[in-house]
C-alpha cells in the first residue's frame, strides 16, 4: 500500500473534498490541460500562484505543494517587511525563521478551467506548516474560523457583492524601464485611457462603448461559475459596477478573489486594463466602493434570519447591526486597507464618513433593506479590500452584537450631520483604532493583529517618506502619484 500523503496524514479534507479530488486528474487530462495554477490569496487579498504540470498537480492532490512563506511577508511593492533571516523571522516566531516553506493544499471544490488561458486549470489552496498546522497568517483560514464560530451558534452568513472598479484601454505598446520596479518601489503603472467620458450615470450609449469587454467578461464569469447579476456603467469615466448573487460567506470571498484576478487578466489579454484601486490619480476620476451585503441564515444556508413579518429587521438582525456599528471604527481597516481608500470618506459623497445606519439610505455606513430579502449593506469597503478579512471582520462584530443582545440606536435620517463617531480619516488612524481594540484581538488573536499592523505600517511608512520627499506631509487632500504607483496596477 502506498504511504499516506500529507493531506490524508493530517486529515485536511472532508469526504466531499476527497471525492472531488479523485476525479480531478482524469478531468484535467480529458479537458486537455497542460498546466494547473495552484493559487492562494496573500494578506492583501491578491491571488498568487505557481503553475504546475499535470503530474505535479496529481502529486499535489496527495501531498500538497511547497511554497516559500515570502508572499505573506512582502508588502504590495514586493518589499520585505520582516527580517526573515534573523531568529524568529523578525516576528519572534521560531517557525518563521529563514523564510521557510509552507505546504499549500488544493481545495478540490474550487477547481476551474480558465476560459481565457487555453489548457490552463486553476485551484485555490490553503496554506499549512510542514507539520500540518494551519498557517497562522492565512486569511482564508482566518475567515473559516469565524464561520465556525457562527456555525456554533447555529447560523451562517450570506454575502452579496456589489463592487465598483475602473475599465480602461492600455495605450502603451511595450513596458519600458520606467515600468519596472525594485523591492519596496513599484515601477510606474502602464499608461491607460478611459473608454467613455463618464458622468452619464447608467447611459446605455456609454455602456455600449464598454460592451465588447463586458460581453467577454460575462462569458468568462459564466464559465467560471461566478453568479454575476449585472454589469453597469457607473459614474466616473470607465467606472463599472458589478453585482453578484448572494451566497455563503466563504464561497463569496473565494469568488471575489477569482473575480478580481479573472477580470484583470481577461481585460489585459484584450488590450484593456481593470483596476480595483479605489480612487485612481487620473483626471476626473471618482472613487469606487465595495458594498458588502450580508444577512444571517441557518447553519446550512437556509432561511433569512434578518427578515421580520412586522417590517424592519428581526431581533437577530438588529443585534447584528448594533454589533457592526459598535465595532465599525476598529474594524474599518479590514474594509478599507489602503492609504487611498480613506479618501472616499467625505460628506455627501455616497461613501460614509461616520458610524450611521439608515433604512434604504445611501448616505449611511449601514444601509438596511427589509422585506423577504432583508439585509445590511456595509458601504465602507473599498474594492481592493481582502475579502477574507472584510467578511471575517463583519462576523466578529456582528456576532458580538448577537451574543450581547445589543440594540442599535435610532436610524440616522441625515447621516452626514449625525452626531455619531467619525470613521477614521486615514489609514494611520484606522490602524491605531484596531491596535487598541479588545474584541478584535480576542476573536482574531494578537499574533495576526500585530502581524497585520506591521505589514500595513510598512506601507504607510513608505507613503509618508514619499510625501516628505515632495514636501507634502501627510499627502494632502488630492490622490498622490505615490498611490497611483503603489495600487493602480497591483489591485
Ligand atoms: N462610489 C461610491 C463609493 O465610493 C458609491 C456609489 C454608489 O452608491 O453606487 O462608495
Ligand atoms: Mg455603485
Amino acid at each position: 500500500m502506498a504511504a499516506r500523503g500529507f493531506i490524508e496524514r493530517h486529515g485536511l479534507w472532508d469526504d466531499e473534498q476527497r471525492r472531488r479530488a479523485r476525479d480531478l486528474p482524469g478531468e484535467a487530462d480529458a479537458r486537455g490541460l497542460h498546466l494547473v495554477r495552484l493559487a492562494w490569496a496573500d494578506p492583501h487579498g491578491a491571488a498568487r500562484a505557481k503553475s504546475v504540470s499535470l503530474d505535479a498537480f496529481g502529486a499535489a492532490l496527495a501531498d500538497g505543494y511547497n511554497i516559500n512563506v515570502a508572499t505573506s511577508t512582502l508588502d504590495a511593492s514586493g518589499g520585505r517587511v520582516f527580517s526573515s533571516f534573523t531568529g524568529g523571522g523578525g516576528m519572534g516566531l521560531e517557525e518563521m525563521t529563514g523564510s521557510p516553506n509552507l505546504v499549500i493544499v488544493p481545495d478540490p471544490g474550487t477547481f476551474r478551467v480558465l476560459p481565457w488561458a487555453p489548457g490552463v486549470g486553476w485551484i485555490l489552496c490553503d496554506e499549512y506548516f510542514r507539520d500540518g498546522t494551519p498557517f497562522h497568517f492565512s486569511p482564508r483560514h482566518l475567515l473559516r474560523r469565524q464561520i465556525e464560530r457562527l456555525r456554533g451558534a447555529g447560523l451562517g452568513l450570506r454575502v452579496g457583492i456589489e463592487v465598483e472598479w475602473y475599465l480602461a484601454r492600455v495605450v502603451q505598446e511595450h513596458l519600458t524601464a520606467e515600468n519596472t520596479g525594485l523591492p519596496g518601489r513599484r515601477g510606474a503603472p502602464v499608461r491607460t485611457a478611459p473608454l467613455e467620458p463618464g458622468y452619464s450615470y447608467h447611459s446605455e450609449t456609454n455602456l455600449d462603448l464598454m460592451q465588447p469587454m463586458f460581453s467577454e467578461l460575462a462569458r468568462c464569469y459564466r464559465e467560471l461559475g461566478l453568479a454575476l447579476r449585472s454589469l453597469e456603467n457607473e459614474y466616473g469615466p470607465g467606472q463599472v459596477e458589478a453585482t453578484f448573487a448572494a451566497r455563503d460567506a466563504l464561497g463569496a470571498a473565494d469568488d471575489y478573489v477569482l473575480f478580481r484576478t479573472a477580470t484583470r487578466q481577461v481585460c489585459r489579454r484584450h488590450g484593456h486594463f481593470a483596476t480595483f484601486m479605489a480612487w485612481p490619480a487620473l483626471a476626473n476620476h471618482f472613487p469606487s466602493g465595495w458594498h458588502l451585503h450580508q444577512s444571517l441564515s441557518g447553519a446550512a444556508g437556509e432561511d433569512n434570519r434578518f427578515a421580520s413579518d412586522g417590517g424592519g429587521l428581526s431581533a437577530a438582525g438588529r443585534a447584528w447591526l448594533a454589533g457592526l456599528l459598535e465595532h465599525a471604527v476598529a474594524g474599518t481597516v479590514f474594509a478599507c486597507p489602503t492609504v487611498n481608500g480613506f479618501r472616499r470618506f467625505r460628506p455627501n459623497s455616497l461613501a460614509p464618513d461616520r458610524v450611521t445606519w439608515g433604512a434604504d439610505h445611501r448616505g449611511a455606513l449601514m444601509r438596511v433593506i427589509d422585506g423577504p430579502g432583508a439585509r445590511i449593506e456595509n458601504r465602507a469597503g473599498e474594492p481592493s479590500a481582502n475579502p477574507y478579512l472584510f467578511v471575517a471582520g463583519q462576523i466578529v462584530a456582528g456576532l458580538d452584537g448577537l451574543e450581547r443582545g445589543l440594540e442599535p440606536p435610532p436610524p440616522d435620517d441625515a447621516p452626514y450631520e449625525a452626531s455619531r463617531p467619525a470613521l477614521p480619516a486615514t489609514l494611520d488612524a484606522a490602524l491605531a483604532a484596531l491596535e487598541a481594540d479588545g474584541p478584535y484581538r480576542a476573536a482574531i488573536g494578537d499574533r495576526f493583529i500585530d502581524y497585520y499592523l506591521r505589514l500595513k505600517r510598512a506601507e504607510l511608512d513608505r507613503f509618508h517618506a514619499a510625501c516628505a520627499e515632495q514636501g507634502r506631509e501627510g499627502g494632502g487632500d488630492e490622490v498622490t502619484g505615490w498611490e497611483q504607483n503603489e495600487y493602480y496596477d497591483f489591485f
